[in-house]
């Protein structure tokens, strides 16, 4: 039986470049040659990987709603052509309401997408134009209203904690999301990273963000109504209803396998027992290089060490509900896990043991980062 696999395909252009955004990405412009470097990578991966059996793909970004539907029909069948993908794989591309297009869309839909995210971030247009987004809260509204039309399963992103919010604000937000009916949301505090345009706006004393306490106040507050409304909260930042929580996440969370292919994009294969981490070259133009030379897009690809390997799999295991084997952690690090440190947090209420699983309560979430630590020392 092939282990599952998860396929992460990097798409890095935008309209424009977001002020707090750090992920990798470029301006858009007509780039001809990306499309056949990620289809040369992809074949790269399959003799690496061997047989698999495909059970997520999505396309993320930068922004990937600017590809063409021949661009993505082309990745989709070439997947097809590599690995077994399974019936009821995920396909999720991930769309700025900005580029709401029924025609695109519907094409999208026809060749295999079956779930679309849209960055909505918010439906407040004085927070939609201080995060410097291009679309307005009625272009989001009615790009949902599209995407649940043509989408079996939709989701949003909202973002959280910028400055000015407050709970009026943030329960307007949730509001309107909800009133939408999608099917699942990710919310994603507002943190400002060196080297955005919303950093050097605040080394001028330009404040952007509320303080960490207000953000906690303000993520208890998303978390109460969420929950409330019929959203399970699955993982530290994501919410679904019932059946549509995302597969492809819980692939990153559940420490399996998963192929990176698009500039800058990571992946991590278990072959023979090991752990391979992989990164892609950064720069489109590097990448697309990187795949006529060598017939890959990899910058580096390492084996992991036992012990990263198992702090890797406890960072990510414990953010999702369903935590963490407790004899996996040990077969991947070769030491045991329980200690006097685990169980003092088990007394304290922020872990919990359940048979084989060890996993973070409602009350530990708010403090993951730090129990987290705590556990690594
Ligand atoms: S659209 Fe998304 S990926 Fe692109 S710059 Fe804005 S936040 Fe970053």
């Amino acid at each position: 039986m092939p282990k599952d696999l998860a396929i992460y395909v990097h798409w890095p252009f935008c309209t424009r470049i977001c002020p707090y955004c750090d992920f990798n990405v470029y301006k858009q412009k007509k780039e001809t040659d990306l499309i056949s470097a990620i289809l040369t990578d992809l074949s790269f991966w399959r003799s690496w990987s061997g047989p698999r059996l495909v059970t997520s793909i999505h396309f993320g970004g930068g922004t990937p709603s600017l590809m063409t539907d021949e661009d993505v029909y082309s990745v989709i069948s070439k997947i097809n052509s590599l690995w077994n993908v399974k019936p009821s794989c995920e396909i999720t591309l991930e769309a700025n309401p900005i580029d709401m297009n029924k025609k695109r869309w519907e094409a999208y839909a026809k060749f295999g997408v079956n779930r679309l995210s849209l960055g909505v971030q918010s439906f407040y247009d004085v927070a939609l134009s201080t995060l410097g987004r291009d679309h307005n809260s009625e272009q989001a509204k009615k790009s949902i209203k599209l995407a649940k039309n043509t989408f079996p399963s939709v989701s949003m992103d909202l973002i959280f904690g910028w400055e000015g919010q407050n709970e009026r604000l943030l329960m307007y937000d949730l509001t309107e999301a909800i009133k939408t009916g999608v099917e699942h949301i990710s919310t994603y505090q507002l943190t400002i990273e060196e080297g955005t345009a919303f950093h050097k706006s605040e080394i001028r004393g330009n404040k952007k963000s509320v303080t960490a306490d207000q953000s906690a106040d303000l993520y208890d507050i998303l978390v109460k109504n969420l929950v409330a409304s019929g959203f399970e909260h699955y993982e530290v930042s994501n919410f679904a209803k019932p059946n549509h929580q995302s597969q492809h996440n819980l692939t990153y969370w559940k420490g399996l396998d998963y192929v990176g292919v698009g500039p800058g994009a990571h992946g991590r294969v278990t072959l023979n027992n090991s752990r391979y981490c992989t990164i892609s070259k950064m720069h489109p133009r590097d990448y697309i290089q990187n795949t006529k030379v060598m017939g890959h897009g990899l910058e580096s690809r390492e084996k992991l060490s036992p012990l990263d390997w198992a702090s890797e799999y406890i960072i990510m295991g414990l953010r999702a509900d369903n935590g963490i084997s407790i004899q996996r952690y040990e077969e991947i690090s070769g030491h045991s896990l329980l200690n006097k440190k685990i169980y003092s947090l088990v007394d304290g209420g922020f872990l919990l043991i359940e048979g084989d699983i060890l996993s973070v309560s409602r009350k530990g979430r708010n403090v993951l980062d730090h129990i987290t630590r705590e556990i690594l020392i």
